[in-house]
């Protein structure tokens, strides 16, 4: 889609700046009515940005063809996106916000977009399901059983709080089961595809220049979608390394996989 920056008027039009925010147009753009001064202070932030990003910036993730997340040597070909968000302590200002507390304040936050093949992307997602799925199979069965009246009669013969007993070791077991189930099975995922998305040679580079995963937990999920985020910081793809027309906005992604029937949450 043709990128409309028309305004010749903005300080910031044409320079690096501006490729870096790679807005789609000029409305809605940080620096829309800003005089030269403010333009400043958002070249400042975006330079600073860059400044912490891996040398050879971020834009090898998706602009390739092959899978970003297959391990050896053959990769698979992408078929969508894994996008995982990673944020950093703006080190101009918010360093001492940064303590044991968990509610952290990132100066900066950027979409990682791993091209993903199919293959990937279904192991992930089956990594997602699993837990709920067992907790629905476990109590579900459970819930028949006590529900017979025969039974739950001689659980009540026992004590009368049994039948609810059952019903709560039963969501322990499911949580339990969930747990060593998703495990298992993202260890044997791990041989093909990389399922700690901490592990990725990417990730651990970006680590190591302070960012850390916006997202809590052990094992970050990403999300998925057909069409990467092609507009906003991080999404630019250096002239020197461009990328035929394989680029939309959120909107245009969603709308696109409406239209193809095709949802891959
Ligand atoms: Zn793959």
């Amino acid at each position: 889609m043709e990128q409309e920056r028309t305004n010749r008027n903005c300080p910031l039009w044409g320079t690096e700046t501006c490729a870096r925010l790679n807005m789609r147009a000029c409305r809605g753009c940080p620096a829309e009515d800003k005089d030269a001064r403010e333009c400043d202070f958002i070249r400042d932030d975006i330079d600073t940005l860059y400044s912490l990003l891996p040398a050879g910036g971020i834009h090898s993730l998706f602009s390739g063809e092959e899978c970003a997340l297959c391990k050896g040597e053959w990769k698979r070909k992408k078929e969508s996106y894994a996008l995982f968000d990673m944020g950093h302590a703006d080190p101009r200002t918010t360093k001492k916000k940064l303590s044991l507390f968990r509610n952290k304040t990132y100066g900066f936050a950027i979409p990682l977009q791993f091209g993903c093949c199919r293959d990937c992307r279904r192991r992930f997602q089956l990594i997602g399901w699993l837990p709920m799925l067992t907790t629905i199979v476990i109590l579900g069965a459970a819930l028949l059983v006590v529900a017979q009246e025969p039974v739950a009669q001689s659980l009540r013969n026992v004590w009368r709080g049994l039948p609810l007993v059952v019903m709560v070791l039963a969501a322990l077991l499911s949580w339990g089961l969930g747990k060593v189930f998703t495990n298992a099975l993202r260890a044997r995922f791990n041989r093909h595809t990389c399922m700690d998305l901490r592990d990725h040679p990417m990730v651990q580079r970006m680590m190591s220049l302070g960012w850390e995963t916006i997202q809590e937990g052990k094992y970050p999920q990403p999300v998925f979608t057909r069409k990467r985020l092609s507009y906003g910081v991080g999404t630019a793809v250096p002239q020197t390394a461009a990328e035929p027309e394989d680029a939309a906005t959120p909107q245009d992604a969603a709308e696109k996989n409406m239209e193809n029937g095709e949802n891959l949450d």
